[in-house]
């Protein structure tokens, strides 16, 4: 018997910034939906219009309650989603859409930055049944027990994509977006970037947690996990894209170059160099929710040491109230930040049985005169901190030595 397929759509921001992108949005979905599957699609915010609304609460209040931001940042979505199901029942396709909320997608309670912890689905199921192209709002859902709206943290429409596959059981989710797929670095900084054609989720999680934006983290994770295969591709022509998945044919010692200048380093200088130091930090960090990547504590001097590490710069007043805190109660010598760093990766399977590729890096910057501040380093990944003035240099440096020679 034919057997029907189901595929999820996700259209990022830029994708649906006008009335225009949409049209050609609403091309891409009644192509596949003509093509024999059923089309479940998830949307995201209309161009840089969530940077926007924050932008007005910023106005408002320097300190605008979690809560409100999630009622305020969840309506972007909600603008989008009925823009396009009014558009495509103009065209005579049946189509409705849904919040993340109405479509049972349940989360964590964290404001700002919550998990999708279960999708029920009922309502876009009974839409697929009935022959619908339901549209779910990205980057959203609510916690069962506050009974709040939530959101997923930046770029969480995808997340809401795969893991929609996911509890759907779908063939594919295909991520819409303004570039032609993964890159072998950002393709709007290096020119000579490639398009990966295929990459493993492995590979592709080190690339999005390392500052890829083109994915969000999350979004690779529930595909490993529930294992759907996820492709990116442009919404402005037809090109194959890069295709996210378990196992592929080829093996590259460095697949990919990745940066992110949205971190700041931070230090708490002369903290007492005893056991149970470190979880005494970093235990109040974690419960403030704050998102620690890179730490290095310093050799001890006079039974005193100094541990630094890096978070997201937005994050970074949330952080400095607990250095300070935690300066006091541990009669520390006080607390630092550093917001000129940038990180840069490098990112292959195949670097796990390959020696001598950390030091290559390391050499490959000091030619270039690019001094190193701090060093982490995962089996398939090395990222370096370095000044952020040296940032572009440092990509181009590697990408030309380990990607395109
Ligand atoms: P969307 O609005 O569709 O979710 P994003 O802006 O979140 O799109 O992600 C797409 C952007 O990710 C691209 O415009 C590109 O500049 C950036 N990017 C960073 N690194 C990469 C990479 N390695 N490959 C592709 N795009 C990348
Ligand atoms: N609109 C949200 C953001 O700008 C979510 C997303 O686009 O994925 O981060
Ligand atoms: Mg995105």
């Amino acid at each position: 018997m034919f057997q029907v397929s189901l595929i999820v759509q996700k259209f990022g921001g830029t994708s649906v910034s006008n009335p225009e992108s949409l049209k050609t949005v609403a091309n891409k979905i009644i192509e596949c939906k003509e093509g024999g599957n059923e089309v479940v699609v998830v949307v995201s915010a209309m161009g840089s219009s969530t940077d926007e609304l924050i932008d007005l609460a910023e106005e408002l209040s320097e300190t605008p309650s979690p809560r409100e931001m999630d009622m305020l940042l969840s309506a972007g979505e909600r603008i989008t989603m009925s823009l396009l199901a009014i558009h495509l029942n103009n065209l005579g396709y049946e189509s409705f859409s849904l919040t993340g909320s109405q479509a049972g997608i349940t989360t964590t309670s964290r404001h700002g930055m919550a998990e999708i912890e279960n999708i029920s689905g009922e309502r876009v199921k009974e839409g697929i049944e009935n022959g619908n192209i339901v549209i779910v709002a990205g980057f959203q859902g609510v916690n069962k027990e506050t009974r709040e709206i939530t959101t997923l943290g930046r770029g969480g429409s995808d997340a809401t994509a795969v893991a929609l596959a996911a509890s759907l059981d779908a063939e594919r989710c295909e991520i819409y977006t303004d570039v032609e797929g993964v890159f072998t670095a950002d393709p709007r900084i290096i020119k000579e970037a490639k398009l990966i054609e295929e990459i493993t989720y492995d590979e592709m999680l080190e690339m999005a947690s390392s500052g890829a934006r083109v994915l969000m983290a999350r979004s690779v994770e529930f595909g490993r996990r529930y294992n759907v295969p996820i492709i990116v591709k442009s919404t402005f022509n037809n090109g194959e894209g890069t295709i996210v998945k378990e196992k592929i044919m080829e093996e590259a010692i460095v697949r990919g170059v990745t940066h992110n200048d949205k971190e700041m380093k931070f230090t708490l200088f002369g903290v007492p160099d005893q056991p149970g130091i470190a979880g005494k930090v970093f235990g109040p960090l974690s419960e403030g929710g704050i998102i620690v990547d890179m730490i290095v504590q310093n050799v001890s001097k006079d039974s005193k040491t100094d541990i630094s590490f890096t978070a997201p710069t937005d994050q970074s007043e949330e952080v400095m109230e607990v250095l300070s805190n935690l300066s006091n109660d541990l009669n520390a010598e006080g607390t630092d930040s550093d917001e000129n760093i940038a990180r840069v990766s490098i990112i292959g399977a195949g670097m796990k049985a390959e020696s001598g590729v950390a030091s290559k890096m390391f050499s490959i910057l000091g030619k270039n005169k690019i001094n190193i501040g701090m060093i982490s380093t995962s089996p398939i990944r090395i990222s370096c901190v370095i000044p952020k003035n040296d940032m572009n240099k440092a990509i181009e440096a590697l990408h030309e030595e380990f990607i395109s020679e």
